[in-house]
């Protein structure tokens, strides 16, 4: 079993075989250094209101998304793909 985690930066995804919410790795496609996000972290951040995080949140890099909303509790992401739009 495989899951795929997206470049903060580019979009670009990798593939690895184990599931972790993040991984810190250096991109092949931009160069850029950052955390690659699970993609079903990712789908789930594009689910969070925006009306519920701070001003600016859209704008920030994927994983800063991913650090402010866990900070923010808006995004569990142990039962991410569980919960029922509340
Ligand atoms: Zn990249």
């Amino acid at each position: 079993m495989t899951a795929t985690y997206v470049c903060p930066y580019c979009g670009g995804e990798i593939e690895r075989g184990f599931s972790v919410q993040y991984l810190v790795r250096s991109c092949s496609d931009c160069g850029e250094h950052g955390r690659f996000v699970h993609r079903a972290v990712a789908a789930a951040l594009e689910e969070v209101s925006t009306a519920d995080m701070p001003d600016g949140w859209a704008e920030e890099p994927l994983d800063e998304r991913l650090l402010i909303a866990v900070r923010e509790g808006v995004l569990d992401v142990g039962d991410a793909r569980a919960r029922d739009g509340e």
